[in-house]
């Protein structure tokens, strides 16, 4: 194999480039693994622009990929070079006393699940290196295409996530704010849920149209009004019994509080990227007293989750399909993918790069 590779990297904050590295190293329970179908996220891009988890200097972006395995460590068990897998965003260590608690997500210490263009290089990457392959690797099911497939990875189980933080139940009214591919996700989800009404926010008109596609029974747009004041007056004042944070602001918190019944959760998975306080309102939290709860989580990773997600698309139960409006071909056309997230056209929800070793 070569000694070294090509990638496309944070150089420091606001800056990005291509880059030359070594080739990684596969440890003995580790992978290493050539992409063949690559996303840029909302979050690679707080990460650089905003500089929201810090500095960091020449650090492969990219943590969404499908890919093919190139080389296992001597006691990986389930894969072999050759196979073609489902890579989760996060990658959790399965042995550690997080993993065990409940909490992968934070093994080794608060989102140190999240390795990929985190802790370490990414997978914008010729070659990238995935610990735990055996906990953290998901064979691809024949038949499924891989831009599809390179949804499940970060937007399904972010999006679903979202879902499962806010407890969404049979019959339940639930806003989703925030409609681009993560809330589109959590609007499909809640809808396998069993939701009633979903109200989802947004205005991008593709993001509208999937959204409907999905579940949405109502959509509203932030920018004709307070999304709160939106929904109160289309509840008749009573409010919803669960929000989905996954877009807006730092206020908009206190809209999903004044918008939420007694009892009512708040799940967010929303990447706050600046800013240093949330703030909530006390009155309608029911001056602290009002039984409406907010947490924000980073989505769980690990293999399960996407063989588990890959059987929804395998059965025709889940199509993201609707989620990849652009498909680049060719591994340098990354950055020209990663520049489209970070403007947002209008035309936009998640653009996907092919790759053709
Ligand atoms: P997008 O930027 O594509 O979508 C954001 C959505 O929020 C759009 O629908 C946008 O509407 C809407 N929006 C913008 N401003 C407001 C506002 N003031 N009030 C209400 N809605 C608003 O983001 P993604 O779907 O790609 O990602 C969503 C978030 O999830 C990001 O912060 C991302 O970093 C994070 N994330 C978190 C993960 C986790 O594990 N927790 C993993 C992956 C991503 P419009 O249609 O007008 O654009
Ligand atoms: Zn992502």
């Amino acid at each position: 194999m070569q000694k070294t590779m090509k990638g496309f990297a944070m150089l420091g904050i606001g800056e990005v480039g291509w880059i030359e590295k070594e080739v990684p190293n596969c440890g003995p329970c580790d992978a290493i693994v050539r992409p063949i179908a690559l996303a840029p996220c909302t979050s690679d891009v707080h990460t650089v622009w905003e500089g929201a988890i810090g500095e960091r200097k020449d650090m492969i972006l990219g943590h969404e990929a499908v890919g093919e395995v190139v080389e296992v460590g001597e006691l990986v068990r389930d894969f072999k070079p050759g196979d073609k897998v489902i890579v989760p965003a996060i990658t959790p260590n399965w042995s550690s006393l997080e993993a065990q608690a409940g909490y992968p997500m934070h093994s080794d210490g608060m989102l140190s699940g999240w390795k990929f263009s985190n802790f370490k290089d990414g997978v914008f990457a010729e070659f990238f290196h995935v610990n735990d392959a055996d906990g953290n690797l998901a064979l691809l099911p024949e038949g499924i295409d891989p831009a599809h497939a390179a949804m499940i990875p970060d937007m399904v189980v972010t999006g679903f996530h979202g879902v499962d933080l806010a407890d969404v139940r049979f019959g339940d009214s639930v806003v989703v704010v925030g409609i681009g591919p993560v809330g589109l996700m959590s609007v499909a989800g809640a809808n396998m849920r069993g939701a009633s009404h979903i109200y989802a926010v947004g205005t991008r008109p593709n993001c509208v149209a999937a959204a409907k596609a999905y579940g949405a029974t109502d959509i509203i747009n932030y920018k004709e009004g307070d999304i709160a004041d939106q929904i109160l007056e289309k509840t008749n004042g009573k409010g919803v019994d669960r929000v989905i944070v996954a877009g807006g602001n730092n206020d908009t918190f206190a809209q999903a509080i004044r918008m939420l019944k007694p009892g009512g959760k708040i799940g967010n998975v929303n990447y706050l990227g600046s800013g240093d306080y949330i703030r909530i309102p006390r009155i309608e939290w029911g001056v602290g007293m009002g039984h409406k709860s907010i947490v924000g989580g980073l989505t769980p990773g690990g293999r399960l989750w996407m063989e588990k997600m890959a059987a929804l698309l395998e059965t025709g139960k889940l199509d993201t399909s609707l989620l990849v409006t652009h498909t680049f071909h060719g591994f340098d056309k990354i950055e020209e993918a990663l520049m489209l997230m970070k403007d947002k056209p209008a035309d936009l929800i998640k653009p996907v790069v092919l790759i053709d070793w």
